[in-house]
């Protein structure tokens, strides 16, 4: 895994940039935007992974993405009746 480039530590926790930083949530697991920082994993693109899933998933989840993004991308029934449409 990646290591968190310019990050350090301070006495509130780890900081990058100015933010404060929260370690990674469980669903972040397998993303590519997690980085390790002193035993610690992070994400490479929010200070606070947890924000990111409430409400739904992250919208920068490399891991989910894919998936989702396979899913969506034909509907068989939809593509059918187009292309009945079509003829
Ligand atoms: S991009 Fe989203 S899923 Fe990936 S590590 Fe960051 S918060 Fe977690």
């Amino acid at each position: 895994m990646n290591l968190l480039e310019n990050a350090s530590k301070t006495a509130e926790g780890v900081m990058l940039n100015g933010f404060l930083l929260s370690p990674v949530v469980e669903r972040c697991a397998g993303c590519d935007r997690v980085r390790q920082f002193e035993s610690q994993e992070f994400c490479s693109s929010y200070p606070d992974p947890t924000t990111k899933w409430v409400g739904g998933r992250c919208n920068f989840a490399t891991h989910i993405k894919a998936a989702s993004a396979a899913a969506a991308k034909v509907n068989p029934l939809k593509a059918s009746k187009r292309a009945a449409k079509g003829r």
